[in-house]
């Protein structure tokens, strides 16, 4: 399930699994390499903890660990990610090979699913013979009205075209469903890979033509057809992204929250003809609608008539070949591999086929194989012992605020209201999720993927006119991630991350809450992050901070957008507007998780383990969990994108602002990491 495009995206651990890291090293045990425990053989104990905390603690382990060939990353998640792949790959492999599969059932859909993928010699036979339909439909396209019925017939089927389209909450009244819109059509992940001058942004930009132009002769045209074509939808594409936002100024709820009326949107952007898309969504009667982007819609509207049928024709081939060449055969893969994961990712080798088969198959049909995923590995005990964590962490972070200097008691109430209002979401849902009109069929992989897209897309555009479903859940319970949703004021941590090295029963207090104590405080910090904060109770974009509580509260967010500003990886600086959301996130989730567990020791008192006081062994768990190693490709790209700081910083940036940590670890005046009082940002 994606999230819906409109205003906020809901505030995740980490990127989505998918993107940033993947599965096993080729002979590795993956039960044997995760670390529930401290181990000093991971240390760098030439380092000074004072000096780089990260290095101190992991720095052995990272040169121990090197990236796979088949990875852009290595680091926690991906051990506990693996041994879930491995999970995953045994249910999978089981329920394909049951014999008299029910049609309808969660083992002939999973399995089928993934048999399709596993079956190279069918999808090498195949070509591109399974999108031949859809590619003479774009072909028939004679004028506007047909151009914008192929569109939003595209769109539904997962191919990014226009822009985005879906149904969600609405922010300001969260009891709502509504229509929204933002922008999409564009192939590169950021506005500024169309516009970027430097040499590097140069050669991004040749490596795109040199893929759209195989992709073109993939579909049969001449190398000099393909190669004009490649040209011009980089034109294209260039003058929607001019129009475009940036990550940074996505961030901004209220820049990207535009309530308009069908009407008012249609008298607006004339070049895009509404009824006709709305009628192949199967819409009916909208009368508001959300636009992220205005002045983007009406880019696409300018460009929708100044460029020739036969372009956009050409414009919407590509797209198509984009979103499914990895859902074809091996020659497509490979083309599809070497653009995206060796450029954006540094990767050298593509995973086996069973690894990309398993992770498709776990990232189309989420709560089907959670169900068989829960059914097999979750423990019920898991889920009592969080919840109690949880309780303890949010009453800490009950009384920081109450604490606090800089905000007014009126503020203060509200805030611990709307932390008393926050719904947890353990393990997996109460209600799992409808997928009785989905049909797995025995034809194509890419059909089926496109069916799972087109039911995915039917699921959103149902909810219009009926009250908001607040027992979804936006990620799969194997899912090794969490999130926050502002609209819906709650926090959820799927079965996937509740296992080493984020949370053990097994092991001491201290750790646990260095690791899942962390992270369910940056979940819940997200609540009041520099978008949570805009948030009520209910969900809804509402202010309920006085004025000089939220010019504190700036003031002191300005202050690690500064911090985090000064950080960077090979010269390149990491965005500290782009990135504090989840900054502030981490500084809170660690500052309210070290608060609990002094609460906690106080009535379970923990000795020294592995001659480190609890204190210390809370540290060391949370620089633990973010131990990583990250190819150079991949963290530039990174660094324009996503919304979470480098690992590394994680650690350093929140740490550096902790007198707890400069306490446990003896840090003094001219380590590096030693900030003094007034540079020091404590927010909760
Ligand atoms: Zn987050």
């Amino acid at each position: 399930m994606k999230k819906l495009p409109l205003a906020v995206a809901h505030c995740t651990l980490i990127l989505g699994m998918m993107l940033t890291a993947s599965s096993c090293h080729q002979n590795s045990t993956p039960s044997n390499s995760i670390d529930n425990e401290i181990n000093r053989a991971d240390f760098d104990t030439t380092v000074l903890p004072g000096n780089n905390f990260f290095e101190y603690v992991n720095g052995t382990w990272l040169k121990n660990n090197p990236i796979p060939p088949t990875e852009a990353v290595w680091g926690s998640f991906n051990t506990v990610y693996d041994q879930n792949i491995l999970r995953l790959y045994g249910i999978m492999k089981e329920a394909a090979a049951t014999k008299d599969k029910k049609e309808g059932r969660a083992e002939q859909k999973v399995g089928d699913y993934f048999s399709l993928i596993m079956d190279s010699n069918k999808l090498n036979k195949d070509g591109i013979s399974p999108i031949k339909d859809e590619l003479a439909r774009i072909n028939s396209v004679t004028d506007k009205k047909s151009l914008w019925s192929e569109s939003a017939r595209l769109m539904k089927m997962g191919v990014n075209v226009m822009f985005h389209f879906g149904v969600g909450q609405d922010d300001k009244i969260s009891s709502k469903e509504i229509c929204g819109t933002s922008q999409g059509g564009m192939t590169l992940p950021a506005k500024d890979y169309y516009t970027d001058n430097s040499d590097r942004g140069k050669m991004i930009r040749n490596k795109f033509t040199e893929y759209e132009t195989l992709l073109f002769e993939q579909l049969g045209e001449t190398p000099e057809a393909a190669g004009k074509d490649a040209d011009k939808t980089l034109i294209m594409e260039t003058e929607l992204a001019v129009s475009a936002m940036s990550p940074s100024e996505e961030r901004d709820v209220h820049a990207v929250y535009n309530k308009m009326t069908m009407r008012q949107l249609q008298d607006e952007t004339p070049g895009i003809n509404w009824q006709t898309c709305l009628d192949t969504f199967g819409l009916k009667s909208v009368d508001s609608i959300l636009v992220a982007q205005p002045d983007f819609l009406k880019k696409v509207s300018d460009l929708a008539n100044s460029y020739s049928t036969d372009d956009w024709k050409t414009y919407l081939r590509l797209h198509l070949i984009v979103s499914t060449a990895g859902k074809l055969s091996d020659t497509l893969n490979s083309i599809s591999f070497n653009f995206w994961d060796k450029t954006f990712r540094g990767i050298k080798q593509m995973k086996p086929r069973w690894k990309r088969a398993v992770e498709a198959t776990s990232g189309a049909l989420g709560e089907l194989v959670g169900q068989l995923y829960v059914d097999k590995y979750f423990s019920a005990s898991t889920k009592e012992k969080v919840r109690v964590m949880v309780n303890n962490i949010i009453a800490s972070y009950k009384d920081r605020i109450n604490n606090l200097t800089w905000m007014n008691p009126e503020t203060k109430k509200y805030a611990i209201e709307k932390l008393d209002k926050i719904t947890l979401k353990l393990c997996y849902p109460d209600k799992w999720r409808d997928y009785s009109a989905l049909h797995i069929k025995n034809d194509a992989y890419v059909l089926n993927a496109i069916r799972v897209n087109e039911f995915n897309f039917n699921y959103d555009m149902n909810k219009l006119g009926k009250p908001v479903d607040r027992s979804e859940w936006e990620m799969s319970p194997q899912t090794v991630n969490a999130y926050y949703e502002p609209t819906r004021n709650e926090i959820v941590f799927p079965a996937g991350i509740l296992q080493p090295p984020f949370f053990d029963t097994t092991r001491d207090d201290a750790m646990n809450y260095g690791a899942i104590g962390a992270v369910i405080g940056h979940e819940l910090t997200h609540g009041f992050d520099d978008q949570g904060n805009q948030y009520d109770a209910e969900g809804n974009m509402r202010k309920w901070w006085t004025n000089s509580d939220s010019a504190h509260y700036f003031s002191k967010l300005k202050m690690v957008i500064n911090q985090f500003d000064n950080y960077e990886i090979d010269s390149v600086h990491v965005k500290g507007d782009l990135t504090i959301g989840e900054n502030t996130a981490d500084l809170g989730g660690i500052t309210i998780a070290y608060q609990a567990l002094e609460k906690d020791l106080k009535q379970h008192p923990e000795g020294m383990v592995d001659g480190f006081t609890p204190e210390q062994r809370f540290f060391i768990a949370f620089a633990q969990v973010w131990r990583q190693n990250t190819r150079p490709a991949a963290a530039r790209m990174r660094i324009k994108t996503d919304p979470h700081s480098p690992p590394m910083f994680r650690v350093l940036g929140p740490l550096s602002n902790m007198t707890e940590f400069y306490n446990a670890f003896n840090v003094k005046p001219g380590e590096a990491m030693y900030r003094p009082d007034s540079l020091r940002a404590v927010i909760w």
